[in-house]
């Protein structure tokens, strides 16, 4: 029986539906490419490099958690500097995320929200949100505030207040 899977935004091949339950393990085969982005895994770590033959297809664990919109990591910005100066704080982050992208495929912004009082910007790995604590604060100093969770989550916070007359 055949269903229309055109909800789906991406299809899955037939391998690597083993994966899908368990983003974080490292029972990845050698020699595996993402279906979704291209990433491939081989020798244990994931790279853009692109093998000239065909092999098996799976998903990354950056595109699994994008999908379940699972992120590892969070930023949040606070502080009235934000007031005037968050279109100019958003691409610096852009620009430090695709810096980390084109060395890590795993590590990858998700969203940038932003409100009245805060910017807040989820990422599938933590150490680009760990990257983008650090040079927010190295930039444009402020305060920042880490709480990891484990392996696979952290919280960052940067604030910055100026004073105001
Ligand atoms: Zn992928």
């Amino acid at each position: 029986m055949k269903q229309p899977n055109k909800n789906l935004t991406y299809e899955h091949k037939g391998v690597g539906t083993d994966y899908v339950s368990d983003p974080e393990s490292t029972h990845f085969e050698d020699e595996l490419v993402c279906s979704k982005c291209g990433a491939l895994h081989k020798n244990g770590t994931w790279s853009w490099e692109q093998l000239p033959i065909k092999i098996k297809e799976g998903i990354c664990p950056a595109c699994e958690r994008i999908q379940k919109n699972q992120p590892a990591g969070f930023v949040t910005l606070t502080g009235n500097y934000l007031e005037k100066n968050k279109d100019h704080l958003i691409t610096f982050i852009q620009s430090i995320a695709t810096s980390e992208l084109s060395e890590q495929p795993l590590e990858r912004l998700m969203d940038i929200t932003r409100n009245e009082n805060a910017i807040i910007i989820t990422t599938t790995g933590v150490n680009l949100a760990r990257r983008i604590g650090y040079a927010l604060n190295l930039a444009f100093q402020g305060n920042l505030t880490s709480t990891s969770n484990g392996e696979d989550h952290i919280d960052i916070v940067w604030h910055r207040d100026d004073q105001t007359s």
